[in-house]
């Protein structure tokens, strides 16, 4: 399989041998596409399972995503490569019960009944105006393709919320806990083309969890990739011409090499700069009787005085995440990097208990995930260039949701783009050869 035969024979047209690095959605969707065009590969992972950030755990019978993390099935590139009946998806109600001034109110459905968004006029969360412009931004952003987004000039979501028209009310309220947690930043100084591509997902499909948890996702792809293509615990150290060199010291050689790490690692690989840090979140996951929530529905937290940025139960939404008779809360802080652990974990208890009464008492902790890796920051200039190059040097290409938009569409997305990237450099080396 490693044959020791370099660029060289690449040009003169054999059958090419391609190792991918990192078995996360973006080496996954990369391997897919080469298998189609009957390109062999190899995928190397560091760690001890494909799926990267997607992956699940089991804990005493319950789904723990390893982040609180949804797939929205209006993503052109999910549709594209997943099986959305084999997942068994199941949707949240669209919109949001908002915390403001110690008590829940809805915001009905922003992205299909903007009209019906904020229930009554005596809604706190927003203006009558908001409403009317909450169906003007559906319509900006629904029209045209995706590329109409991504040629757009880009500024902080921020700037364009306000610029947009929205009062301070509903910046607060609404958008900044909302894409807040989306984005991992609550300031909110995410591109405004992250903003309107994912604002207009959320418009155009479901929010949704998988049968079995996010990592249902990846396995999917995991199956039809073939297990025996992926060698776990296989964590490569340093890459020097078309040489891989693993933790261990092993030397592997190919043809050609797919960077599919995360950002940070895909740079130290190339001895390239390093990016911006990634967003940082953390997800406490709690076991319970009853659900204390009344419907499938994302929770917000407006109030500005506990750490939880947003909460919800997924077994409400899929009632694979929890054995039956009990119900999974899921609660994620973004920021709070200086408290320590244990204090945080006290300070969010407290708000649950604020919130739900003396039952959140009895719910027990079953994991807390810190995870430090989350997103690449898409902070202007990030998304400049939505689709950026996926070529490296010769042989060498790179892909991942640093690539692209920090989203499942954009690390599948890229792993596509650079599967292409590479079959075209072989068909033209093979046109080459016989001319
Ligand atoms: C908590 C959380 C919630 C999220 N929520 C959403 C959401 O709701 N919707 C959405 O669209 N997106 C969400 N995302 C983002 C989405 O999960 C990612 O954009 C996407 O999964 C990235 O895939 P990737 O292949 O680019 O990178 P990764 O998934 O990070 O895969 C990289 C892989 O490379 C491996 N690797 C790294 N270094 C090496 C090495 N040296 N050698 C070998 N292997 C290596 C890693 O172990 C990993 O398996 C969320 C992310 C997180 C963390």
């Amino acid at each position: 399989m490693y044959e020791n035969d370099g660029p060289a024979n690449r040009r003169i047209g054999r059958p090419t041998h391609v190792l991918i690095i990192g078995a996360g959605l973006s080496g996954l969707s990369c391997a897919l596409h080469l298998k189609e065009a009957n390109i062999e590969f190899t995928i190397l992972e560091g760690s001890d399972a494909a799926g990267g950030r997607v992956r699940s755990d089991i804990v005493e019978g319950f789904v723990l995503d390893r982040g609180f993390q949804v797939l929205l099935d209006a993503y052109p590139e999910a549709q594209a490569l997943l099986d959305y009946d084999k997942l068994a998806l199941k949707s949240f109600i669209p919109g949001a019960q908002v915390r403001y001034d110690r008590q829940f109110h809805t915001v009905a459905d922003p992205w299909r009944r903007p009209g019906d968004c904020l229930k009554s006029l005596f809604n706190p969360i927003g203006t009558l105006n908001d409403k009317l412009l909450i169906a003007k931004l559906k319509d900006a952003v629904s029209k045209g393709s995706l590329k109409t987004i991504y040629e757009k000039d880009e500024k902080t979501t921020e700037a364009y919320l306000r610029q947009f028209g929205f009062s301070q009310k509903i910046i607060e309220r609404f958008f900044r806990p909302f894409f807040g947690g989306v984005f991992f930043d609550s300031s909110l100084s995410t591109s405004s083309k992250m903003f309107e591509f994912t604002f207009r997902m959320f418009a155009l499909g479901e929010t949704c969890l998988p049968s079995g948890g996010m990592g249902a996702i990846a396995q999917q792809l995991v199956q039809r990739v073939g297990k025996s293509k992926i060698q776990l615990n296989s964590r490569v150290k340093e890459i020097k011409d078309l040489t891989v060199t693993l933790t261990d010291g092993t030397l592997i050689q190919s043809d050609s090499i797919v960077i599919a790490t995360e950002g940070p690692e895909a740079a130290k690989l190339l001895n390239m700069p390093a990016p911006d840090a990634m967003r940082t979140v953390k997800c406490y996951y709690f076991s319970a009787d009853r659900s204390p929530l009344k419907s499938p529905v994302l929770v917000l937290n407006a109030d500005k005085d506990g750490p939880i940025n947003n909460l919800c139960v997924p077994s409400d939404i899929n009632p694979t995440y929890a054995p039956q008779g009990k119900s999974l809360i899921s609660a994620s802080v973004i920021g709070n990097d200086k408290l320590i652990c244990e204090d945080l974990q006290k300070h969010v208890v407290n708000q649950l208990e604020g919130w739900f009464g003396p039952e959140a008492k009895d719910w027990k902790l079953l994991k807390m995930y810190n995870i430090k890796s989350g997103l690449p920051d898409n902070s202007p200039p990030a998304l400049k260039q939505v689709e950026k190059p996926v070529r490296v040097r010769d042989g060498v290409y790179v892909c991942g949701d640093h690539r692209e938009t920090a989203s499942i569409n954009g690390a599948l997305a890229s792993g596509r783009r650079a599967a292409e990237a590479l079959i075209e450099d072989f068909e033209a080396s093979v046109s080459k050869a016989v001319s």
